[in-house]
């Protein structure tokens, strides 16, 4: 459960009641507070997280920690390495192709809204791009079942967003592969839900969501995948590198690794991902139920696949979204524009969003639809 001093130290601190971006995202206020008490002095040693140097002691304890929780509370084995790494997940839509492609000449991509399709494009510039499975034609608001797939058998990987984190599409689901490496961007759910890493060759996520601010990418890659990685491969590009430098090739964005070391204590002491994913789900459904009964607002994407962290919306009458920002920000509920690409509303749900929070805003929703009815 989200602890009651991030609800309340909300309320007492004069910050926005809550904050529902879809990254960068909330953080759990506790969190914040952390950060504020550590930041000039950290831990005794004389100065600040800031100015910390990359391969010291004090620095080596946190990104040692951040490692052990992380594999603690995904079930990582060993033969996955553990990174992290610069460039965000945009920089992983082409070290994903570079690293796992070998000798192969394409890739499958399941095509279910805007990140897979940007993923799509920047592999194109790499390799071909198998379409495994277009979602398009519903408008981005359904994941076709597994067994329509097409994958190409000769492709290196295949490739799936589980969370659209503008479309609210997400997998609740693992897809199969038949074998073939599956390689997932997990960047808006990671940590919301238990995963099985072990079905996966590479998962990457970067960090603004669910696991702090931006800076970080996440990546957790099966070693043996990564057996061919073309010689001419930049430096910056390689897995193995960055495996061989245990992610200290250069130096690191050392503030945002040290803000996802403090969330993965956070999410241990919530009590791991499935105590999470159980109140993940009852907040999108809170949601989901009043955007269903309501006259005012609605979500078109299909039931089994509507996200948990990103819920989509729009009023019937689209002049009203103007209104309904004003209002909500003015009642404290920050963040709720949609992305700028579809317009429209979206509350985003991540870890650290409380129970109380959604609750506030199903009150303040459900009141602007009296007014405005
Ligand atoms: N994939 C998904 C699912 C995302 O939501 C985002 C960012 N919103 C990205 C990739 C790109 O991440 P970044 O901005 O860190 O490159």
């Amino acid at each position: 459960m989200i602890t009651a001093v991030d609800t309340l130290a909300a309320v007492h601190d004069g910050r926005c009641g809550y904050n529902f971006g879809a990254g960068p995202a909330m953080l759990p206020v506790s969190v914040v507070l952390e950060l504020q008490q550590e930041l000039p002095n950290y831990k005794g040693s004389g100065i600040s997280i800031l100015e910390m140097n990359h391969r010291s002691p004090g620095f080596q304890k946190i990104i040692d920690q951040a490692e052990q929780d992380l594999r603690e509370l995904m079930l990582i084995p060993d033969e996955y390495a553990v990174l992290f790494l610069h460039g965000g997940a945009t920089l992983q839509f082409a070290m994903a192709p570079l690293n796992l492609l070998g000798s192969r000449s394409s890739a499958n991509y399941t095509n279910t809204g805007h990140w897979s399709a940007r993923a799509m494009r920047e592999a194109g510039r790499i390799c071909s791009v198998h379409v495994a499975a277009d979602a398009h034609a519903s408008g981005y608001t359904d994941i076709p079942p597994e067994a329509q797939w097409h994958a190409d058998k000769d492709a290196a990987y295949l490739h799936y967003t589980v969370n659209e984190t503008i479309g609210g599409v997400e997998f609740h689901w693992q897809p199969e592969a038949k074998g073939m490496p599956l390689v997932a961007d997990m960047t808006s759910m990671i940590l919301s839900r238990p995963v099985d890493v072990t079905r996966h060759a590479l998962i990457y996520a970067a960090t603004q969501k669910n696991l702090g601010i931006a800076g970080i990418t996440l990546v957790i890659v099966r070693r043996d995948i990564l057996k061919d990685v073309p010689v001419s491969t930049p430096t910056m590009l390689d897995y193995r590198e960055h495996i061989r430098a245990h992610s200290l090739f250069n130096t690191p964005p050392v503030f945002a690794w040290y803000v996802a070391a403090k969330m993965l204590t956070w999410i241990k002491a919530q009590g791991g991902v499935a105590a999470l994913a159980e109140c993940n789900q009852h907040k999108s459904a809170v949601l989901y139920k009043l955007l269903d009964e309501s006259g005012l607002y609605s979500n078109n994407v299909k039931r089994s696949c509507r996200s948990w962290m990103n819920v989509p919306f729009n009023l019937i009458d689209h002049k009203l979204e103007t209104v309904f920002l004003q209002a909500a920000t003015a009642a404290g509920f920050e963040g709720l524009a949609g992305h700028r690409s579809v317009g429209g509303l979206r509350a985003s749900l991540y870890n650290a969003m409380p129970e109380a929070g959604v609750y506030a805003l199903a009150d303040f929703m459900r009141e602007f639809e009296r007014a405005h009815a």
